[in-house]
């Protein structure tokens, strides 16, 4: 059979690292190919060369037998190469349907039954009218994998497709990738779940430090063996020792119900929380069901009336009504889940990306950036979270996406702080820096930090977290006790039904603290 696509000897060169080093790769016509390696492997390079975005500075490109240079998006389009890629290529201003009709010709009426009908058929949960603006990073996801699937590609590549899909989504969405490829539409697909891509794909390329150190077939592995071809080592277990809670809440939220201004944004209502120091508190289900609106809530980006500010309490004070510099100074802070954009400035160093967050920790004096200090708290980040980069000086852009995240989850927890809010920490990260990144959660929260984690990951949250609570159509269950609870459970509750939760009386536990 005449490989749909096949590349040999590519090698990619940037300034500080080669990306890409003689890789040979093909992908078959109806095969589900994995491309798996650690963060800043190589992977999106590949996949960016392969989809007109980067030239190789070496190798050949053959389509469907023939040698071919891919100038740009547009003709690897033309050739019938689809990609969903790992930051989103949406215009924020425009519905989900405009931008879709910018890449699948149609009537916007006609383009918006199609997307009805495919979001249906597999799940995906997305209005046609809906501004992209008002989506969260999962379901824009969902709109670039539409988007995709409406093209019928004869290649799709997809760069971590399920990282933000709840688990009957990713089922589905396999389900759909089976029925492509039974079609003889060829899928390359990259992720960090080991486990999907031993029940979803035929063979597995492994690339590490840009070069392919492996070509499996993953169904004959184990996870163990994958994760050992990938980071060159075995990955040792998270050592969780049980919460030494302390004292009142760090932070408390007290019946608080919010109307975004946006009317697809869910409406929050009576949502009640408290995260004590030196406990890890989770808050499970799929984004979109108000998780993003309360954490612009808790980190100050959306504040409240003077008059609400007791809806939000950090030790006992009412905060509510502050801005994210004032939370911030007060020792509450913030990941959010968009590294670009929000978490880091793209086009700033990671020096300066450091700043943002940090300067009020000494780093300034009248006014002055003291920029030694702030290159080595950069340098000390850089080394005590393994961030894979250019130096201090490297553009947040120019880092892989799982070395950005190690970045901006380790300047935070590097500033120790009393109150840490983390939307999904591990997101895009290979199986090694997702461990250590657990690790270092537990490790703040047995120094005494109040953390909370928003993840849609339930298995991080079985892992690390002492209480969950889970959001669904913005009402937050009681919580429940990691260790008294299933994933039977909290499934039924992030479909709404929280009757079997065995919750905790978490107040009560405070006045008799
Ligand atoms: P991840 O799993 O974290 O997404 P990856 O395997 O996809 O990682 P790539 O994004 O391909 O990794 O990055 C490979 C290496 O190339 C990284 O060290 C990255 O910093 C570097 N790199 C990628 N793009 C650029 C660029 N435009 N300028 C400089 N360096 C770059």
């Amino acid at each position: 059979m005449t490989p749909l696509l096949r590349l040999t000897g590519i090698r990619k060169v940037y300034p500080s690292i080669t990306a890409n080093d003689g890789v040979d790769l093909e992908v078959l016509p109806g095969q589900i190919h994995a491309v798996l390696g650690e963060n800043g492997a190589g992977k999106s390079t590949l996949m960016k060369i392969i989809y007109g975005v980067t030239a190789p500075d070496e190798g050949r490109i053959e389509w469907q037998g023939d040698p071919i240079q891919i100038k740009n998006p547009a003709h690897a389009r033309a050739l019938g190469v689809g990609m969903v890629f790992q930051h989103f290529s949406l215009f924020e201003t425009l519905t989900v349907v405009e931008n879709i009709a910018l890449a699948v010709p149609g009537s916007l009426s006609l383009l918006s039954q199609k997307i009805r009908d495919a979001a249906q058929q597999f799940g995906l949960d997305i209005q046609p009218d809906a501004r992209v603006q008002s989506l969260t990073v999962g379901q824009r996801q969902r709109v670039e994998i539409l988007r995709c699937i409406l093209q019928r590609p004869k290649l799709l590549i997809m760069d971590e497709p399920t990282s933000v899909l709840p688990p009957a989504g990713i089922a589905q969405l396999f389900v759909t990738l089976r029925a492509l490829a039974a079609e003889g539409i060829g899928i390359l697909f990259i992720s960090h779940k080991l486990d999907e891509i031993r029940e979803l794909c035929d063979v597995a390329t492994i690339l590490r430090a840009g070069r392919v150190t492996g070509r499996v077939s993953p169904r004959e592995e184990t996870r163990q063996s994958l994760a050992r071809m990938m980071i060159g080592r075995d990955l040792p277990p998270i050592q969780i020792t049980p919460p030494t809670v302390s004292g009142d809440a760090f932070l408390e939220v007290a019946n608080l119900s919010f109307r975004p201004d946006d009317p697809f944004a869910a409406t929050l209502k009576g949502v009640t929380l408290s995260v004590r120091a030196g406990e890890i508190v989770g808050i499970a289900g799929i984004s979109g069901n108000g998780q993003d609106v309360f954490t612009r809530l808790l980190s100050g980006e959306t504040t409240l009336l003077p008059s609400d500010a007791n809806s939000v309490r950090l030790n006992g004070e009412g905060i509510g009504h502050l801005g994210p510099g004032v939370r911030r100074r007060l020792g509450l802070n913030f990941v959010p889940e968009e590294r670009l954009g929000r978490g880091a400035v793209p086009a700033h160093s990671l020096s300066k990306n450091s700043l943002l967050t940090t300067f009020e920790r000494g780093l300034t004096q009248l006014g002055l950036i003291k920029r030694r200090d702030l290159r080595n708290v950069a340098h000390r980040t850089i080394e005590d979270f393994d961030v894979r980069c250019g130096g201090t000086e490297a553009e947040a852009r120019s880092l892989s996406g799982g070395n950005l995240q190690k970045f901006i989850v380790g300047r935070e927890i590097a500033q120790a702080p009393k109150v840490l809010i983390i939307s999904q920490p591990t997101w895009g990260l290979d199986v090694g820096a997702t461990a250590a990144i657990r690790q270092r959660l537990v490790a703040l929260r047995n120094q005494g930090t109040a953390v909370l984690i928003i993840s849609e990951e339930i298995d991080e949250l079985f892992e690390i977290a002492d209480r969950l609570h889970v959001m669904f159509r913005g009402l937050l269950s009681p919580s429940v006790d990691r260790a008294t609870t299933d994933l039977d459970h909290i499934g039924l509750a992030m479909a709404g039904d929280f009757g079997h939760l065995q919750t905790v009386h978490v107040r009560e536990e405070i006045s008799a603290s």
